[in-house]
């Protein structure tokens, strides 16, 4: 049993650290904040526990002692939970305070830092925070509390005189009033501010204006939580430095339907072209208990998905058997993240289809030329039967071995679904399952989907989607994610 408090960073997925990687793809539980992204959540396996446990704005989702409870509670059934906080956790995170309980809880913990906003926010607006010349300290505030309250904590006449950097959180609703209690205390309203709204996400916004037009600028630009606001002559430095380039998808939210498993890649892909991706994932694997077959009886092994890959292996290795066991079997895969799925079990694929779906395997000339012979296809319940069909029609015995099925995830609901494909431009589907899904949720009325475009893995996919009366705009020509942002970097 241990905590672990750590700083997910503040929003680019990117920015969190090796270190708390490495503990949420080996906790048992996640507890997290509001602000902490789904690429990081999908770090820990689908059968990890994901609890939300928010707060912004002031508005918690759940309260703090609850929190404390939940998180002990957990810890002392045993589990390794991962506290995830956005930015850094003892960066006005309670993760100083949480540790505090922890503590007196006699409950084993450990406290990764993580990069914190107040920091990230104004660099990814191209402000460095001191600067020669400029400022040469740096002062880290919360505007949680009304500059005017009689007996507040912040010392703003001291502030109003320091030459250094004021970076202010929780602040986006405050800055008129704050502005002019610093103004008043002998601030120069000539000085530059800056707000950083989502900083470091796909969708950051940023206003640079002065002291005494923050309030009436932030307004206009409708500037909202969260936001960072810099206050200091570095702000200056911004028009020189802000280097933003405008990449192919910037300002286009997409939705990702994957397992939750498979989402951080493509989600990771997303942002790389400047996209914001919201995940919303409409499928959830469920493993199918099967008879083990020693391998070596067949004489070729068809592996069509990576997901198959992993959960065959899984049930060899928990029977003591490993890629050893296939020592003299052909293995065929389907593509290249089947092929790279096997090699993480040491096995080399003999040989891989060109076009990444059934026709593809019967189109590897091994394959046409196969007769009488024993082929295993482990995959999924419900998959098309046209590759068993074609292996029979030429002769062949094939065992289907059904090794995992695709469910509607517990948690995905109607409403959940429509609110998600209210944000988004474009919706990604990558089997027809997904699909099939998606029609199932909104009860078979789809014309929320007509709304957005929308694009296929495939043309597996794609037919699927069109006998649901969906239409892609974009269908990859290279069945993967990577294909897929081949297609949309298209997009108009
Ligand atoms: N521990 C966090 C801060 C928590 S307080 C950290 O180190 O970043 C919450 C405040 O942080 C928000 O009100 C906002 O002021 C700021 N914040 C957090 N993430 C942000 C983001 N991506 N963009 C702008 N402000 C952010």
């Amino acid at each position: 049993m241990k905590v672990y408090l750590i700083g997910a960073g503040p929003g680019d997925p990117r920015l969190l650290t090796l270190k708390a990687a490495d503990i949420i793809k080996q906790c048992d539980v996640v507890v997290y904040d509001d602000l902490v992204s789904p690429e990081i959540l999908g770090l820990a396996g689908d059968e990890v526990q994901k609890i939300y446990v928010g707060k912004r704005a002031g508005r918690d989702y759940m309260k703090q002692p609850r929190i404390n409870t939940l998180v002990m509670d957990l810890a002392q059934k045993g589990q390794v939970v991962a506290r995830l906080k956005g930015g850094d956790p003892c960066v006005f995170g309670r993760g100083g305070e949480e540790a505090m309980f922890l503590k007196e809880c006699g409950i084993p913990f450990e406290i990764v830092p993580g990069v914190t906003s107040a920091i990230a926010g104004p660099v990814y607006a191209g402000i460095p925070l001191t600067y020669r010349g400029y400022s040469s300290s740096l002062r880290i505030i919360t505007a949680h509390e009304d500059p005017y309250k009689a007996d507040g904590f912040l010392d703003w006449s001291l502030m109003a005189k320091d030459s250094g950097t004021l970076v202010i959180l929780m602040g986006a609703s405050r800055i008129a009033s704050i502005a002019s209690r610093l103004i008043g205390e002998g601030m120069d309203p000539l000085i530059p501010c800056a707000l950083v709204q989502e900083a470091t996400t796909p969708v950051q916004r940023y206003c640079i204006t002065t002291l005494q037009d923050a309030g009436k600028d932030a307004e206009r630009a409708k500037i909202a939580s969260p936001c960072i606001i810099v206050i200091g002559r570095v702000v200056e430095l911004s028009r020189t430095l802000y280097t933003k380039e405008r990449l192919p998808l910037s300002g286009k939210t997409v939705l990702v339907t994957r397992p939750l498993h498979l989402s951080s890649n493509m989600a990771r892909l997303l942002t790389s072209m400047g996209a914001c991706p919201v995940v919303y994932p409409l499928i959830e694997l469920r493993e199918l208990g099967f008879d083990l077959v020693d391998p070596v009886v067949y004489d070729v092994f068809i592996f069509t998905s990576q997901n198959a890959v992993d959960m065959y292996f899984a049930r060899m290795y928990s029977e003591g058997l490993d890629a050893r066991a296939f020592k003299g079997v052909k293995i065929i895969c389907i593509g290249p993240k089947t092929r790279q799925a096997l090699k993480r079990y040491g096995i080399m694929a003999d040989f891989m289809a060109e076009d990444y779906r059934a026709e593809g395997v019967m189109a590897i000339p091994y394959m046409r030329k196969l007769k009488g012979k024993r082929v295993c296809l482990p995959r999924a319940r419900g998959a098309r039967p046209w590759l068993k069909e074609a292996l029979e029609d030429k002769g062949n015995l094939v065992d289907e071995i059904f090794v995992y099925e695709t469910i509607i995830p517990h948690d995905a609901d109607k409403a959940g679904f429509e609110r998600a494909l209210d944000q988004v431009d474009i919706v990604i589907f990558t089997s027809p399952s997904g699909a099939r899904n998606a029609a199932k949720l909104l009860d078979g009325d789809i014309s929320r989907l007509k709304d957005r475009s929308l694009a296929a893995i495939g043309p597996v996919t794609q037919h699927a989607m069109e006998a649901l009366g969906m239409h892609p705009e974009w269908v990859a020509a290279q069945y993967t994610d990577e294909g897929i942002m081949a297609i949309l970097k298209e997009a108009p």
